[in-house]
């Protein structure tokens, strides 16, 4: 498949297409339905000497108010849904919805997603960020995954290869895309997982603002453990502590529920989400000389 500036359309507003409902057009905008449109999408902008940029669910993001130069592509690839019943492994095309691999496994009978239940956005989305909740994260379930190399090569790389670390993977600092990918699951009881997957959902919706709401989950990453203990310290206590709840800027404000959410109260603007960002990170470090650090991306110039 060969792309031409013909197949991509022009200006094409990009708010529709992420959590936090903001940002500016893409200057060309491609969607992927398959893995090799994908491919040739990006292969188009390389060769073209064209900047792009690779958007999945759009869960994750600020994109900047003015827009993005160059190609956005739109991962919606979901030609590959392989099963081997034997071996427990499910190969899924990066743009199929993280959901559908969670619904798939327990429909299957087959457990260790079931504590992603409920993470928006795609499967490529959620290797590169390495996504998780309650104890699990990609970590912990990928086998390995066919990756478009900067060289326009394809080639599988095995779990090891992403160096997967704390809602972070070596694709943070190189540009592979990832276009499928192989999960590992357990013997599992139908029943079990779906109550798991009930009461995740649940506690979920009593901490998190609803879907309707823009915004992009956790903001801030969560902070190292405190000496002699194992978890992270959540990052939302500490802005509690700093009185982040009643702290606003703009459109962009502070969930209620809990801290660590910025919401767009409906007419946020990327540089609003920024501001209040920057003054949520001042307070914190000004009151416990604590440095937060962003989980969710900028994308452009916020
Ligand atoms: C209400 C809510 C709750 C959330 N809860 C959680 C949670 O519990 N745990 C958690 O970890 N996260 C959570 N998130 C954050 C978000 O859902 C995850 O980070 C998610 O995995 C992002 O996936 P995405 O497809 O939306 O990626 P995007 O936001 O579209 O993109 C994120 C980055 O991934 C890159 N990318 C996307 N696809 C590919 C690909 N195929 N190859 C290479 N790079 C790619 C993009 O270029 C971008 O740099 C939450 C978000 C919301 C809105």
């Amino acid at each position: 498949m060969k792309l031409t500036i013909d197949n991509l359309k022009r200006n094409v507003p990009l708010k529709n297409l992420v959590t936090f409902k903001l940002g500016g057009p893409a200057e060309y905008f491609y969607e992927a339905g398959s893995t090799d449109g994908l491919t040739a999408a990006i292969e188009f902008a390389r060769q073209a000497g064209m900047p792009w940029f690779l958007l999945g669910g759009g869960s994750n993001l600020v994109i900047a108010d003015e827009g993005l130069d160059g190609l956005v592509v739109h991962n919606k690839a979901s030609d590959l849904k392989h099963v081997d019943h034997e071996s427990r492994q499910v190969c899924l095309s990066s743009g199929l919805e993280l959901e559908f691999l969670v619904e798939l496994a327990h429909q299957l009978g087959m457990s260790g997603v079931e504590s992603f239940a409920g993470i928006p956005g795609s499967i490529g989305g959620a290797i590169y960020g390495n996504a998780g909740a309650y104890g699990r994260s990609m970590a912990d379930v990928l086998v390995d995954a066919q990756l478009l190399f900067p060289d326009g090569s394809i080639q599988t790389v095995p779990n090891a290869f992403f160096q997967f670390d704390y809602r972070s993977s070596r694709l943070k600092k190189e540009p592979y895309v990832i276009l499928s990918a192989k999960f590992q699951l357990e013997p599992g009881n139908r029943d079990e997982i779906k109550a798991k997957m009930e009461d995740i959902i649940e506690q979920r919706h009593s901490k998190h603002p609803s879907y309707e709401i823009g915004c992009a989950g956790s903001f801030f990453r969560n902070l190292p453990p405190l000496p002699g203990e194992e978890r992270r310290r959540a990052a939302g206590g500490v802005l509690e502590q700093a009185g982040a709840k009643s702290m606003s800027f703009g459109g962009a404000k502070v969930f209620a529920n809990h801290a660590n959410f910025i919401i767009n109260e409906g007419s946020a603007t990327a540089s609003d989400v920024k501001h209040l960002a920057d003054m949520l990170k001042q307070k914190v470090l000004k009151d416990f000389g604590i440095e937060l650090c962003e989980e969710v991306l900028y994308v452009g110039k916020v």
